[in-house]
């Protein structure tokens, strides 16, 4: 390998800070690694949906020099487009690379959002968020997966006497029998579960329903295409959208959006090989972060295999989850959470309830965080 080659890592979530991070590692002093971040912090999302709340930052939005190893170059800017040889930013810059990696991630609906979204102004957006939960009388939220039914545990956990009173009302409309996505991840304990500590605890559930704002009335949401029902502030959590920036490249990303990449994390509809994806952005079933450090070693090789020896490069392919179901906790707020762990012979059994609070709820992982996004 010669000593003038370039990576270039777009997106500074936790999938981008461990290429980076990574791959340099594996270069050393033989490349240079420039990450491009819009914003200054990396913003931790598992603990995201505690912030609305209690806008305790700590450990959840914090410098991106605490995680970003020193000899990675920081880029603060926002990449447009790219082709195969460089990427053009929003100040102007057109960075050249031998290879590039695309971690930006996906756009979350309000209140969890992205740093896309609100780049270094998270204050002033989860402040916004914060008032209007605490003015709201009514709380509906479209769609009943993990990221409404853990941000619903957060609301349960804080109006608890407000729901009991009347005072308060949360409302969930989702087009399955149960919570969670219908699909392989989660099994039918976690999904019962889950549903049932929702009507426990005074949540109103719509199952198999269909709720769409009212083209008249943004308070008023339409169930089924009759029934209507106000809200005074209504959240959608029905799936998120890839953050791929403009390009020429045909058939680069499949039809929701998401880049499409072999188990390698290289691009398919890149002839050169030179573009690999990672993350919330790419085409994989399963997105998270249980697989991270895998995903990280394999890039880092891959990257560092394609720079040696071209399109010719033997590259590695990564484990990730397909169509099985995955150790999961959904919290509930800081005290409750329910949780599967899959088990070879046992199959997919409940995780105890301290278990569940313990590993994920009462911190949601921000003790460890800094150690996990560095490592
Ligand atoms: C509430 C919640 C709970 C979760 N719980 C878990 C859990 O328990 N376990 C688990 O494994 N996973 C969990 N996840 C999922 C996990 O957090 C995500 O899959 C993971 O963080 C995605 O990381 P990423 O690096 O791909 O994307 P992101 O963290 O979204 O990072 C992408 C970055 O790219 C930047 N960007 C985008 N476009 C551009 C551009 N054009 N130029 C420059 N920068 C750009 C964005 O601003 C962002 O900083 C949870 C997610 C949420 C929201």
């Amino acid at each position: 390998m010669t000593t003038s080659k370039t990576v270039v890592v777009v997106g500074a979530g936790s999938h981008g800070i461990g290429s980076a991070n990574h791959i340099k590692r594996e270069l050393k002093d033989q490349g240079t690694v420039k990450l491009i971040s819009i914003s200054d912090n990396a913003y931790f999302l598992p603990a995201a949906i505690r912030l609305p709340l209690t806008r305790d930052y700590e450990n959840i939005i914090y410098p991106l020099t605490d995680v970003v190893d020193k000899d990675v170059e920081i880029i603060k800017d926002e990449v447009l487009s790219f082709t195969d040889s460089a990427v053009t930013t929003k100040s102007g810059k057109v960075i050249e690379f031998d290879a590039l990696v695309l971690a930006t991630g996906s756009r979350w609906s309000s209140p969890v959002a992205s740093t896309f979204d609100f780049g270094d102004n998270h204050e002033k957006y989860f402040e916004e968020q914060h008032d209007k939960i605490e003015s709201a009388k009514h709380i509906l939220l479209i769609g009943g997966g993990f990221v409404n039914a853990e941000f619903v545990g957060e609301l349960v956990a804080k109006y608890e006497a407000d729901i009991k009173s009347g005072a308060k009302k949360i409302s969930i409309v989702h087009n399955a029998d149960k919570l969670l996505p219908d699909g392989p991840f989660y099994g039918e304990n976690l999904r019962t579960d889950i549903t049932n500590w929702m009507k426990e605890h005074g949540v109103k559930l719509y199952l198999n329903s269909k709720g769409v704002v009212s083209p008249n009335d943004p308070h008023k949401v339409i169930i089924n295409g009759k029934e209507e029902v106000e809200a005074d502030l209504i959240y959608f959590g029905t799936g998120i959208k890839p953050i791929v920036p403009e390009n020429d490249f045909v058939d680069l990303t499949n039809k929701q959006g998401f880049v499409r990449v072999d188990k390698t994390f290289q691009a398919k509809g890149v002839p050169k090989g030179n573009i690999f994806a990672i993350g919330d952005v790419n085409d994989f079933e399963y997105h998270g972060l249980i697989k991270r450090e895998d995903w990280s070693k394999t890039i880092r090789k891959n990257v560092a295999l394609y720079l040696k020896d071209g399109s010719k490069a033997k590259l590695t392919e990564t484990s990730t989850f397909e169509n099985e179901n995955i150790p999961s906790v959904v919290s509930l707020g800081p005290k409750h959470g329910k949780g599967q762990l899959p088990l070879p012979l046992f199959g997919t059994v409940r995780a105890p309830e301290f278990l569940a609070v313990s590993m994920k709820s009462k911190t949601l992982f921000t003790e460890k965080v800094k150690k996990m996004t560095a490592r």
